[in-house]
């Protein structure tokens, strides 16, 4: 725990206090509002699960592909 300044009337205060006791300002800069985060958050995760499901995809025609041309150089060997 650290004593800071207050901005507002300069009196010495917790940096854990939500509030200045002395005037009432606020000690931290305004959080940004909870809505907005939680749609960040949201939006990271729906771009991370994107791009799972698109790596999901490549890997799967990778391995489809790979798949078919094995088959089909097995297919040509036994004629
Ligand atoms: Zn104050």
């Amino acid at each position: 725990m650290a004593l800071i300044n207050c901005k507002e009337c300069g009196k010495q205060i917790s940096d854990k206090a939500a509030s200045c006791p002395h005037c009432g300002a606020p000690v931290n800069a305004a959080p940004a509002p909870q809505q907005a985060v939680d749609y960040q958050q949201q939006a990271k995760a729906q771009q991370k699960s994107q791009q799972k499901s698109m790596v999901k995809t490549m890997l799967f025609s990778t391995l489809i592909s790979t798949a078919i041309s094995f088959i089909t150089r097995l297919f040509y060997r036994r004629i």
